[in-house]
C-alpha cells in the first residue's frame, strides 16, 4: 500500500529542514519590515527637510514684509497706554518697564528745544553712498545701524561712516529673525561676529545695537529679555525709534509724504529718533532726505549722531 508523504512520520532529518525553513522565513519578514521601516524613515526625514525648508523660506518673506515700521508703529500706539506699567513675560516671568519716546516727558512744551537723530538701517546698501553725500553737504551727522558683509564696498562704505563723523551701530549680522532671535548663543555668535567685521574694517569696537524688529517684536519666540540682558552684560546700549518714515514699507510712499511722515511726528516730541532706511534699493530715501534735513532745520531743531551718552529710546526695559 502506498502511503502518503503527509501520512507517514517524518524523519527528524525532515522536521530540522522545516524548522529552519520556518526560522528562515521569520528571519527574512523581520528583515522585510527592518528594511521598509528604514526606508520609511528616510522618506519622511528628507520630507521633514523640505518642509523645514519651505518654513524658513515663508518666514523670510513674512520677515521682509514685516521689516521694522509696521511692528514698530503698532507696538508704540499699544505701549503708549501701558507707559509706567509693567510687563510680564508669561514663561520666564522676565519682567519688562514698558516705556518709550512718546511718554509724556518727552512731548515738546513752547521754549523747549529739539533734537532729532536720524538713524539708517540695514545697510551698506546701494544708496549708502549717496545718503553719505547728501549728509555730508548738509553738514549733518547720523547713526547708522549697519548689517554684516565681508564685501569690499560694505568695508569701503562701514569706513566711510566712522570717517566722516557718524556714529556706528549694529543691526545683527545676518538681520534674519528666526535665526538671530532663535537662541542665546545664536544671538551672541551673530552680535560678535558683526562686532569683529565692524571693529577690523573701521577700528571701532560698536556700543550702540538696534534690535531688527525693536526691543518689542512679537517675532521672537524667545523672551527679548534674554538677549537684553545679553547686551547689558557686554555694555551695549539699545535704541528703538519713536518717529518712523515709513520709506521700507510695501507701499513706498512718495518724497512728500515721507517728509510729512516725519515732521508730523517731529514737532511732538523734545527728542526724536527717526527710522530709515538704507538697505538695498532705497531710492525714496535718497530722493526725500535734503528736504527732511530742511524742514527739520527750519523747525529750529538740532540734527545729532546717537553717541554713548544720549538718553535712549526704547520700547521695553527690563525692570530692575
Ligand atoms: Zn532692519
Amino acid at each position: 500500500m502506498t502511503k502518503k508523504n503527509g501520512g507517514r512520520r517524518r524523519s527528524p532529518e525532515e522536521r530540522r529542514k522545516r524548522v529552519q525553513s520556518i526560522k528562515l522565513a521569520l528571519i527574512y519578514t523581520l528583515l522585510g519590515w527592518m528594511l521598509i521601516t528604514l526606508i520609511a524613515l528616510v522618506l519622511l526625514t528628507v520630507k521633514v527637510f523640505s518642509l523645514q525648508k519651505q518654513v524658513n523660506r515663508i518666514t523670510e518673506v513674512v520677515e521682509s514684509t514685516i521689516r521694522e515700521n509696521s511692528g514698530g508703529k503698532q507696538d508704540i500706539s499699544t505701549s503708549e497706554t501701558d507707559t509706567g506699567n509693567a510687563k510680564t513675560h508669561p514663561e520666564t516671568e522676565t519682567t519688562y518697564k514698558v516705556q518709550n519716546g512718546m511718554s509724556e516727558e518727552n512731548r515738546y512744551q513752547e521754549g523747549d528745544s529739539r533734537k532729532v537723530y536720524l538713524t539708517f538701517d540695514d545697510g551698506p546698501g546701494e544708496k549708502t553712498g549717496e545718503i553719505l553725500d547728501i549728509l555730508k553737504e548738509n553738514g549733518v551727522k547720523a547713526t547708522f545701524f549697519v548689517v554684516g558683509s565681508e564685501a569690499p564696498e560694505a568695508t569701503t562704505l562701514y569706513q566711510r561712516i566712522v570717517e566722516e563723523g557718524h556714529t556706528i551701530g549694529m543691526h545683527s549680522y545676518s538681520h534674519k529673525f528666526t535665526e538671530i532671535y532663535g537662541s542665546e548663543k545664536a544671538f551672541t555668535a551673530d552680535l560678535q561676529k558683526l562686532s569683529d567685521t565692524i571693529r577690523e574694517a573701521t577700528g571701532v569696537t560698536p556700543s550702540l545695537y538696534r534690535f531688527p524688529g525693536g526691543s518689542n517684536n512679537r517675532v521672537s519666540n524667545l523672551d527679548m529679555g534674554v538677549f537684553i540682558h545679553k547686551l547689558d552684560e557686554k555694555g551695549i546700549t539699545y535704541f528703538d525709534w519713536n518717529v518712523t518714515a515709513g520709506d521700507a514699507t510695501v507701499s513706498e510712499p512718495g518724497v512728500e509724504e515721507l517728509v510729512e511722515n516725519v515732521m508730523a511726528d517731529v514737532v511732538k516730541y523734545k527728542t526724536s529718533v527717526v527710522l530709515l532706511h538704507d538697505g538695498e534699493d532705497q531710492e525714496i530715501t535718497v530722493e526725500a532726505l535734503p528736504s527732511l534735513i530742511s524742514e527739520i532745520q527750519k523747525l529750529g531743531a538740532e540734527i545729532l549722531p546717537i553717541t554713548d551718552s544720549t538718553d535712549p529710546i526704547q520700547y521695553v526695559t527690563l525692570a530692575d
